[in-house]
């Protein structure tokens, strides 16, 4: 049994926090009753009532190995009797040193080969345009703009935000970078010659942009944006912040299309899901223009103050020998083919308007009844209902997440989709009409 004083923490909540991207007046509204989680393990979390949940998102598509996972847990102790922190200004430390090479080694040689540390996929995209900025400004190009795809999100910090979430925070704000939205790689392909001169960088989720509602890039896609990038002389920034680390099936989701982007941002289940640390990988060349004279100009003025955190670098290094030890994506590969069977049934219920699948990202999209509800209101009451059935996730608007830590078994992964089944038939028989 658990011993949290549960009524106290929901009311200390209500009283001290502010949760991001989260309409605070509902929030604290008196019939809200927001779940207290505090113990996970595997793909299994437990609230402060000692109710248990699969965890559907991952925890906001960040846990890929699963929730106290001995090995990550080891790594981080180990370095705890070290050092938890120290400045990565000035200093090195032996897990970032080791953590950027074993990256590195994860591709071909001569491809992507230098890394950049910063904080979460916000500030590892923020990192890449500055250098594709910076990069280009030395060679004495007018290359500034940046393309961004319609409906992209690249995080929410200014820069990373003039790709595309601007809009979707309606708040007319002008951010830093200018940028181009195009649609698809016809458009990309239609671009006046002039303006394909201005362009500094694209920037591409690639294979699936997840938080447009896990929305699938027709196949070849990722390829002609490449080759376009090639034809154009422009850099190929490829977002993997969601796809990293096997999310898609393939280690890296650029892989699929056998495209080497110029710059990869790789965060969210970096270090397996446990704490914050991103990643910008350039090539040698890119990189070879931040040194190759000793002048002050050539610094990249970037940096915060946990930048190479030792501890997140730790459990990052723990979670790729996983990878290895455990045999990850081989299990991954027959656990997405579950995954589609499971939601083979979904797929025909009459409230789903189309279920996406993307390696072991699932969306399921409902039918909402513009009488009933605002967009949305089908997804967030569809999540509450698939609580009750022991499933924790969170929509995107109409469409319901599902993409589990991949070391569900089996049997938890035919609970998860049966429970969103449920939750679907439950609140949708309300809003859909007959
Ligand atoms: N890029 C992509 C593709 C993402 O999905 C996200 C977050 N959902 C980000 C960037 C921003 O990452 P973070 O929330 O860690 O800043």
């Amino acid at each position: 049994m658990s011993n949290w004083d549960t009524a106290g923490l929901m009311a200390a909540d209500k009283r001290y926090l502010w949760h991001p991207f989260t309409a605070m007046h509902d929030w604290c509204a008196p019939g809200h009753e927001p779940l207290v989680l505090v113990e996970g393990h595997g793909a299994i979390l437990r609230d402060s009532r000692g109710q248990e949940y699969i965890d559907g998102n991952s925890s906001i598509w960040t846990n890929i190995h699963g929730h106290n996972h001995p090995r990550i847990n080891a790594a981080i102790r180990g370095q705890l009797d070290l050092v938890a922190h120290t400045s990565f200004l000035g200093f090195t430390n032996p897990p970032a040193i080791e953590l950027a090479r074993s990256i590195v080694e994860l591709f071909p040689p001569n491809t992507l080969s230098r890394v950049f540390f910063s904080d979460d996929g916000s500030t590892g995209i923020e990192v890449a345009l500055r250098i594709a900025d910076q990069h280009w400004r030395w060679q004495g190009s007018e290359r500034r703009r940046f393309i961004a795809f319609k409906d992209a999100y690249h995080g929410d910090t200014a820069g990373a935000a003039s790709l595309g979430a601007a809009a979707m925070f309606q708040n007319g704000t002008n951010w830093n970078f200018p940028a181009i939205e195009v649609r698809s790689v016809v458009e990309l392909e239609a671009l006046p010659a002039q303006e394909a001169s201005e362009i500094a960088a694209v920037v591409i989720e690639p294979m699936v942009q997840g938080a447009a509602g896990i929305k699938l890039w027709p196949p070849g896609t990722l390829a002609a944006v490449r080759s376009w990038c090639d034809r154009a002389g422009v850099l190929l920034i490829a977002d993997e912040v969601l796809t990293g680390f096997g999310r898609t099936g393939e280690m890296f989701a650029c892989q699929h299309e056998g495209v080497m982007p110029d710059m990869m941002i790789l965060a969210k289940g970096l270090t397996g899901g446990y704490l914050p640390l991103a990643i910008t990988l350039t090539t040698e060349q890119i990189f070879s223009m931040f040194c190759h004279r000793s002048c002050p100009e050539n610094t990249l003025f970037y940096g915060h103050s946990y930048t190479g955190n030792a501890l997140a670098c730790a459990a990052a290094k723990a979670s790729l020998e996983i990878f290895d030890e455990e045999h990850v994506l081989v299990d991954l590969a027959l656990k997405i083919e579950t995954l589609r069977t499971e939601l083979a049934t979904v797929r025909e219920m009459p409230q789903v308007v189309e279920v996406r699948q993307c390696g072991f990202i699932a969306g399921v999209e409902v039918r909402s009844n513009p009488a009933d509800a605002g967009p949305g209101k089908l997804g967030a009451a569809i999540c509450l209902a698939a609580r009750r059935h022991g499933l924790l996730t969170r929509p995107i608007r109409d469409v319901i997440v599902l993409m589990p830590p991949y070391c569900i078994t089996p049997s938890q992964l035919q609970q998860a989709v049966r429970a969103l089944a449920a939750a679907i038939a439950e609140v949708g028989q309300k809003t859909v009409p007959a």
